[in-house]
């Protein structure tokens, strides 16, 4: 049991909870989801599509009540939606990180208070049997 290190591990894992916080202060604009590039046909008559040359196209894709849900996005449109769905995958992750993190704390915490409580094992003694 060595209290000393568990302080020292709980206070670099503030240090990181710091940065990580930073995130979620520092992201401005998201959008669900992701985008990806496909080839597709487009079903007019005549068109080069027929013959095998498909239309590139850019899709958004997010996931709403566990369906996932796609629609094409404009050329001049991508650039905004690769920025704002790469800002919402980092946000989610930091979110999932932070949940780890904090079990981490709280588990250090709990072996911080068990140390104190074995260095004071004497004067809870004494205390619970001045109760009775
Ligand atoms: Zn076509």
């Amino acid at each position: 049991m060595d209290i000393g290190k568990y302080r020292q591990e709980l206070r670099v894992l503030f240090d990181d909870e710091r940065e990580l916080i930073e995130t979620f202060l520092v992201i401005r604009g998201l959008v669900k989801g992701g985008i990806y590039k496909t080839k597709l046909k487009c079903g007019k008559k005549g068109c080069k599509c027929e013959r095998g040359e498909l239309h590139e196209v850019w899709m958004h894709y997010r996931s709403e009540g566990g369906k996932a849900k796609t629609r094409t996005i404009r050329k001049e449109e991508v650039q905004e939606y690769e920025r704002y769905t790469r800002n919402y995958q980092r946000y989610r992750q930091s979110r999932a990180e932070l949940i780890k993190l904090h079990k981490k704390q709280i588990r250090l915490i709990d072996l911080i208070e068990e140390g104190l409580r074995k260095e004071n094992s004497g004067i809870e003694k004494k205390l619970f049997k001045k109760k009775r």
